[in-house]
């Protein structure tokens, strides 16, 4: 069966171009697939042969609301979606004045191991398909009635582990066809694979590059994220430089504050040394407490942020949205696991 929802434009006129049909059917079945038909019998402009045909040759598998929470505080909507094969992901729709933000997942679970991170307890699952991920977009707006303006890359998952699929996502996302969303509203977060940011690169696009550094120094980053024990920050810096100069675009630096494992002054003031010459700013995320961890909040966000700052290093703190809804990634989905599969062993877990 063809994955209809993960093609591009020009794909889908060249696929129908072998069916024998006109090339301008493309484009219908475009705006249709983009305005979130869950059948191909609502395509109601297409030969009733054509129809027949498509439901004989595609797959059209929306994804299904399994959970839905939605904050009383904020606005927030977090969304467990359930997947033609059972598997559930999360989305989250985020209300801020310059417009709606929706964050992604990219795969089901996640293999990178952070120690803080609901999304890889339980290992990850499979990647997600290209239309699986414009799925999330397109059906979080169509229920939620708010439109989408910006999108992040920060759900479950690790986008550069599934580096191919997340292009073409990139590049249907943007299609003016479909959802027209460019380059500069959308972020990727990555816990720092530095081939393929060197990758990323090489492509030149204008989105905005998050890295979770979370610390600055060996010891304490590859005690919480394994994907350092075979890079090390220094690599990972300098894949960063590389980035910066190849696309011009600054890097935003993810650092979730830990009690006592990454907030002390020292590891403010190694952060600002790191930072020296690559134009970047430091994003600092209060902890989300994740139940299966012992790691806890750090209470020194405002002290690390000034130490920070009386380097001349630009912080900002991210705001908690959707507290009341454990609105952080992963957590809903291992709710809804329960006990039996959370105990599983994992899948594809070995940490590249
Ligand atoms: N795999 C990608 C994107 C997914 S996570 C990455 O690692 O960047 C999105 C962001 O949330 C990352 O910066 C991640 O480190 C952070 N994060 C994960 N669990 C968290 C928690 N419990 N509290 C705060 N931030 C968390």
């Amino acid at each position: 069966m063809t994955d209809i929802k993960s093609m591009t434009l020009e794909e889908l006129t060249a696929w129908l171009k072998e069916q024998g049909e006109p090339a301008f059917r493309a484009k219908q079945i475009f705006h249709w697939l983009y305005r979130g038909v869950t059948s191909f019998d609502q395509m109601s402009d297409l030969s009733k042969s054509l129809r027949e045909k498509l439901k004989n040759q595609c797959l059209l598998t929306p994804p299904k609301v399994a959970r839905k929470q939605e904050s009383r505080l904020d606005g927030t909507i977090k969304y467990l979606w359930e997947l033609a094969d059972g598997n559930c992901i999360e989305t989250v729709l985020m209300r801020y004045k310059h417009g709606n933000t929706v964050c992604i997942s990219c795969q089901v679970g996640c293999r990178m191991g952070c120690a803080f991170c609901a999304s890889t307890l339980a290992g990850k699952v499979r990647n997600l398909t290209p239309g699986e991920m414009i799925d999330q977009v397109l059906f979080t707006q169509l229920d939620s009635g708010a439109q989408v303006s910006n999108i992040v890359l920060m759900g479950i998952g690790e986008p550069l582990d599934n580096f191919d699929t997340v292009m073409r996502f990139l590049k249907l996302v943007n299609h003016p066809e479909g959802l027209n969303i460019g380059m500069r509203h959308i972020s990727l977060s990555t816990c720092g694979l530095v081939d393929q940011i060197d990758k990323l690169a090489g492509y030149g696009l204008q989105l905005t590059l998050s890295v979770s550094l979370h610390a600055p120094d060996d010891e304490t980053r590859s005690r919480i994220m394994p994907v350092n024990r075979s890079v090390g920050v220094d690599r990972l810096m300098e894949s960063c430089r590389r980035y910066f100069e190849t696309t011009g675009r600054r890097i935003s630096y993810e650092y979730a504050m830990i009690d006592g494992v990454n907030d002390a002054d020292w590891q403010a003031d190694l952060l600002a040394r790191l930072l020296k010459g690559t134009p970047g700013h430091v994003n600092l995320i209060p902890l989300n407490n994740v139940e299966e961890s012992p790691l806890k909040p750090s209470r020194r966000v405002a002290a690390f942020q000034k130490r920070l700052e009386s380097h001349g290093v630009t912080v900002t703190v991210r705001r908690r949205l959707g507290s009341d809804i454990d609105a952080s990634c992963g957590q809903l989905r291992r709710k809804a696991m329960g006990a039996e599969s959370r105990n599983a062993g994992r899948k594809e877990d070995d940490v590249p």
